[in-house]
């Protein structure tokens, strides 16, 4: 799943719980049996307060925390337990869940080659495939004047941000090569 799918459908959720919010404040107010104004209006300063939570999640997404985004969302989740439906917040929790344990992020192999793994981590789509030759094989392949083919010339194969790509083929040009 995309981010922008996941900014939509939490912000949908959003949506639906504040929908569900009006019916339980409705429910609460004078209108109905056992209900009274002060019940109401309890049930709308909670619905407001859940409100900002998904708020804060949408925005703490927005800026790549995902840590920020679970922690609003579970402040949704225990105010819409409180108004007796937490079933929203249940769903965008599953679904940051789902989006974070999908894959979307990935890390950096760039410390195989430079011996010092890198802290990036991003989006698949911004990484590229690199083969380099590890230093204990480039003196005898440079004897040789021929480095031969991947796999068998003991080259490795490793996924890198963009940028450590061009950073590697810069520094270490005569053993680097972009994969893809
Ligand atoms: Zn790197």
């Amino acid at each position: 799943m995309k981010i922008e799918h996941l900014l939509k459908k939490i912000t949908r959720l959003q949506m639906e719980s504040a929908d569900g919010w009006a019916m339980a404040a409705e429910t609460a107010g004078p209108d109905y049996q056992g209900g009274s104004e002060e019940n109401e209006e309890q049930i709308e300063a909670l619905a407001s307060e859940c409100f900002d939570a998904y708020e804060v999640a949408l925005n703490a997404l927005e800026e790549g925390d995902l840590e920020a985004a679970i922690e609003a969302l579970e402040d949704a989740r225990s105010l819409e337990a409180e108004g007796g439906d937490a079933s929203a917040a249940i769903e965008a929790l599953e679904a940051l869940e789902a989006y974070k344990s999908g894959g979307c992020h990935v890390g950096c192999d760039c410390g195989r080659w430079s011996g010092e793994p890198c802290n990036w981590s991003g989006p698949k789509a911004e990484t590229v495939v690199v083969e380099f030759m590890p230093e204990e094989f480039r003196a005898t392949h440079a004897a040789a004047g021929n480095a031969g083919d991947y796999p068998r010339n003991g080259a490795e194969r490793i996924r890198v941000s963009a940028e450590c790509a061009d950073f590697m083929a810069e520094h270490d040009p005569e053993w680097v090569t972009r994969v893809d």
